[in-house]
């Protein structure tokens, strides 16, 4: 399982536009008028909520100890559930475990940190798979480590991405040194388009990182116009930087991406690891094995604390080579009579690379379909991680005119994403593909728990096309982790030997089952923090303690569509229905797709200019769109990212506001 989401839903923007002005649109939000929902506008103070992080926790004021209720304003973020609920119940989740165990244990503010004691606060991709992202802080130096971003589970239909609250690292830019990235996969640097804009830095952001990260970084920045509040600077395996008095070693690790790092952080306290996403593949089909020998040497100087990724906790043993996955590939390819759809996320290079290698030896060309895909393996071709013969890598369309027994495509929407292009071929919609009896779909990459079912009805979509479909359940070979199993995870902490531990880039129970194996490798119970999003662990060169937490959650990215600049509304507790809200309700035949009842739109605290005859005239919209889609293939998340689209840009012409738009889609 792996965390990395497909980037079709990065920002979009017109490439050929002038920088200058769309700036001006992106930082003041001001097309999309009001100031509570706008793009980069800070949370708007109200009597009860203070504006910032610093005036709820760290002012004098606040030093006594904070009311409950205060807290809990840091918390998820609760869209009003949909009535139709498809999703299990999110109340037991490990999620609100955590936070309910925080509530319980607020400590003093957090004021500043001398360097004899070592600040690390995970602001996301703990308790959770996704938005990875760590604060350390230690002296006068703060950084950050990734800068992920997440996809919303089913139930938060409104939302199109989730990304980390950084009003901690927003109130102390003086001491800020930059941003260290791991990889180049969405949960560790999707947060970045809409993080950087909130940080208001008036010099660059410095972002560190291996050149095929920063490409794919420097990519969304073009994209979102940001390119000149950051400065990438690429950093390779084996290289170190300085930030302030603490020093990041970038050191190789294996995973489902090429020139992925595990950093070192040496500080005056002493050196902590974050792992990054690893596992130890001993055949990589791309790059080197991870840097066992560089691991062990650290651990002989003496590690003060290892974080290391647990999501694959569960999984005993070993996980297998990316090398299964090339010979599965290879074997699908050889035996297909029609096209090749290969279906996985948009940042895994090594897969397209294995398809490029599988389609040579079979006599087939190559083409990527998805935006994200194609801006991929463009940075990848760039930068030579990415070499294809003379003619084997083809544009789309040139590719649709040979005959289909030559043609394999690579496409987004391996997690059955609704815009994604997956999901569009599987539903007959996709303006280039069509496909039919004897092509064979291979889906490489296996489900990120809550989009079972969007990836289910996608391939049972190909299926009533008459497609063969290859997918993790009738073939294990078509997809392996990037990350390690418990053997493997156990091998870095024997290769480290850390004093203490802090198991990150996992659900709870990946975390607390970490926390076993570490007591079976000797690392005492109570020197293992388990991690929440917002809590303060502090460590001394021979303590750790967890001290409360400070503000931090999500932040829910909301846009109108792929390609509309301008259109990104930050969403927080605060401002969440700023706007006022509209829910969309549709009902649906489940065998047909047919629409039974509605779109029927009903309003809550809306603009006077959207009146009862703007919301019809939305309404009829919705109903055109609906009914000019092929009959026979229901697919309740394309049908919500429609409804949510067409009506949240219909009001929009009307009233230049965003309200919340919340479809709840029935299926009877
Ligand atoms: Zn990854
Ligand atoms: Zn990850």
């Amino acid at each position: 399982m792996t965390a990395e989401a497909s980037a079709d839903s990065a920002p979009a923007a017109e490439g050929d536009a002038p920088a200058k002005s769309s700036r001006r649109r992106r930082r003041g939000g001001r097309g999309s008028g009001n100031g509570a929902a706008n793009a980069n506008a800070p949370a708007q103070p109200t009597a009860e909520q203070p504006a910032s992080a610093s005036e709820a926790h760290l002012g004098r004021e606040s030093r006594r100890r904070r009311p409950r209720r205060e807290n809990e304003a840091t918390d998820r973020l609760e869209v009003p559930r949909p009535l139709h609920q498809r999703s299990r119940g999110k109340s037991g989740s490990p999620d609100h475990v955590l936070r309910s165990v925080s509530n319980d244990q607020v400590g003093p503010a957090l004021g500043p940190i001398g360097n004899d004691r070592l600040r690390v606060i995970p602001l996301g991709g703990v308790g959770e798979v996704g938005k990875n992202m760590t604060a350390v802080e230690c002296g006068k130096d703060l950084l950050l480590l990734d800068c992920g971003s997440k996809f919303p589970e089913e139930d938060q239909r409104g939302i199109d991405l989730i990304v980390p609250d950084v009003s901690f690292i927003a109130e102390r830019m003086k001491n800020f040194r930059g941003i260290l990235i791991t990889h180049g996969h969405e949960d560790h640097i999707g947060g970045l388009p809409y993080i950087i804009p909130q940080l208001k830095s008036r010099n660059p952001i410095p972002i560190y990182g291996t050149p095929l990260a920063l490409g794919f970084i420097e990519r969304k920045m073009l994209e979102a116009r940001l390119e000149k509040q950051v400065e990438l600077i690429p950093v390779n395996a084996g290289e170190s930087v300085k930030l302030g008095e603490m020093t990041a070693e970038f050191i190789h690790v294996t995973h489902s991406i090429p020139d992925a790092c595990a950093i070192a952080v040496h500080t005056p306290v002493g050196t902590i690891l974050d792992t990054g996403d690893f596992k130890f593949d001993p055949s990589p089909v791309m790059g080197d094995k991870t840097d066992e020998a560089r691991l062990k040497r650290l651990g002989d100087r003496g590690v003060l604390a290892l974080f290391s990724d647990t999501v694959r906790v569960e999984t005993e043993g070993s996980t297998p080579s990316e090398k299964v996955v090339m010979d599965t590939m290879a074997d699908v390819i050889a035996k297909a009579k029609g096209q090749v759809v290969i279906a996985t996320f948009a940042s895994n290079v090594s897969r397209i690379h294995m398809a490029l290698e599988a389609a040579a030896k079979a006599g087939r060309k190559v083409a990527v379909a998805g935006r994200s895909m194609e801006q991929n393996a463009r940075v990848s071709i760039d930068l030579g991680y990415l070499e294809p013969a003379d003619g084997l890598l083809m544009p789309l369309d040139d590719l649709l005119k040979l005959p289909k027994e030559k043609r394999v495509i690579v496409s987004t929407g391996s997690q059955g994403e609704p815009s994604a292009a997956l999901a569009r071929i599987a539903a007959g919609e996709h303006p280039k593909i069509r496909v039919s009896r004897g092509d064979v779909i291979l889906v490489s990459a296996t489900p990120i728990p809550g989009n079972e079912d969007t990836i289910s009805q996608t391939i049972d979509n190909l299926y009533r096309r008459g497609c063969e479909v290859v997918y993790s359940a009738v073939n294990r070979g078509v997809h392996v982790s990037g990350h390690s199993g418990r053997d493997e995870l156990q091998h870095m902490i024997q290769l480290v030997r850390p004093k203490f531990a802090v198991p990150i880039h996992g659900e709870y129970r990946h975390m607390a089952l970490y926390r076993e194996l570490c007591e079976k490798n000797g690392i005492r119970r109570d020197h293992v923090a388990l991690p929440e999003i917002g809590g303060v662990i502090e460590f001394t060169k021979d303590s750790v303690n967890q001290r409360g937490r400070i503000r931090a959650g999500n932040v829910l990215v909301d846009r109108l569509g792929d390609r509309d600049d301008g259109q990104v509304v930050l969403r927080t507790r605060e401002n969440l229905t700023a706007e006022g809200f509209v829910l969309v309700t549709i009902v649906v035949d489940r065998a047909t797709g047919q629409l039974i009842a509605g779109p029927e739109l009903i309003g809550k605290g809306l603009k006077p200019e959207l009146n009862a005859s703007a919301l019809r005239e939305a309404e009829r919209e919705l109903r055109r769109v609906l009914e000019r889609r092929r009959k026979g293939e229901p697919q309740y998340g394309y049908v919500a990212q429609r409804a949510k689209e067409t009506v949240g840009k219909a009001l929009r012409r009307r009233s230049r506001t965003r309200p919340l738009i919340l479809p709840v889609i029935t299926e009877l």
